[in-house]
């Protein structure tokens, strides 16, 4: 029995150790880039491991104006902002501050100047000087480009893009007229308003789908807005014809915007208006936007494709 218990105390206080011993091994601070640093070219490491430097004037970063964030080439932390750049002519990419605990600043080897190093990985990234006079910080950070990479920074276009939907016949000649007007980032041209899922020209032309051809806009409202794109429509297609457009006959080809805001409708309800007053008997229906299925290929930017010019539309001043 005295022995068995003296085994079972072994046995517990070997346990008690290597449990000890395992979380001795755990870091203090969970590593932020836990996976493997980037694998580094030779020339890489050799400014950022072997602590060299890259001729002035040959870093990509140089002259480098975009927003966003330079971060570590070797771990992907951010680094510097695009806010904290400034042109040195030294040569090499110059900032003025780093992101606050980003960059880590040691005595260089050559005990005179700093070098910077990133905080969370070591890699080498340039030297650091003070009271030079070129900026309000009166500091340099000056950096080798091939020690960073850069993150451009996100811009959210949701408030500045807007799509419309034009339909007014063969939208080949409707996507020509509309796609060369200003402000317009894209035009697609499809199939809008009907019964069935994904149709083909071939369903919509023969089997009464109920789908009109229609081309669907993108445009930047700082440059462009709706009211300016829907004058247009009412002038390069007649919105006085009903399930036709010129020699394109059938329902497929009737008048319709297809709104995509309750503004859009107002918009466009003012503006039939205007060509009622000025004697045309507009057709246009106004209907609220439904899926908009893309039409096949062969079918995009056909004038384009083709180098014609439209059979189909022309534009007709009826504003004036
Ligand atoms: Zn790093």
């Amino acid at each position: 029995m005295k022995k068995a218990a003296l085994i079972t105390i072994m046995l517990l206080a070997a346990a008690v150790f290597a449990m000890s011993l395992v979380a001795k091994e755990k870091p203090a601070k969970e590593m932020k880039y836990p996976q493997k640093y980037s694998e580094l070219t030779e020339e890489e490491a050799r400014v950022i491991v072997h602590k060299g430097t890259e001729a002035p004037f040959s870093g990509r970063f140089v002259s480098h104006k975009q927003d966003g964030t330079y971060t570590c080439k070797q771990c992907g932390e951010p680094l510097f902002s695009s806010d904290a750049k400034f042109d040195s002519k030294s040569g090499w990419p110059s900032f003025d501050d780093a992101i606050p605990g980003a960059v880590k600043e040691i005595p260089d080897a050559d005990g005179v100047r700093t070098e910077i190093v990133c905080a969370n990985c070591g890699a080498h990234l340039g030297h650091v000087f003070v009271g030079e006079g070129f900026t309000d910080k009166n500091t340099r950070h000056c950096v080798n480009s091939i020690s960073l990479d850069f993150e451009p920074k996100e811009v959210d276009d949701s408030a500045t893009q807007e799509t419309a939907i034009f339909a007014g016949g063969c939208f080949w000649g409707v996507q020509y007229h509309l796609d060369k007007a200003k402000g317009v980032l894209s035009t697609t041209v499809g199939y809008i308003g009907g019964k069935t899922k994904q149709p083909s020209y071939e369903d919509v032309s023969h089997h009464n789908t109920g789908h009109v051809e229609a081309v669907k806009v993108v445009f930047d409202n700082r440059k462009t807005s709706f009211e300016k794109l829907a004058k247009l429509f009412f002038e390069i297609h007649d919105p006085t014809q009903v399930n036709r457009q010129g020699p394109d006959v059938g329902e497929q080809y009737k008048s319709v915007i297809f709104y995509t805001s309750d503004k859009q409708k107002e918009v466009a309800e003012k503006l039939i208006k205007k060509l009622k007053k000025k004697g045309f008997s507009v057709a246009t229906e106004l209907i609220p936007a439904s899926t908009f299925w893309k039409a096949e290929s062969y079918h995009q930017n056909y004038y384009e494709k083709k180098n014609q010019e439209p059979y189909c539309h022309a534009k007709v001043d009826r504003f004036q």
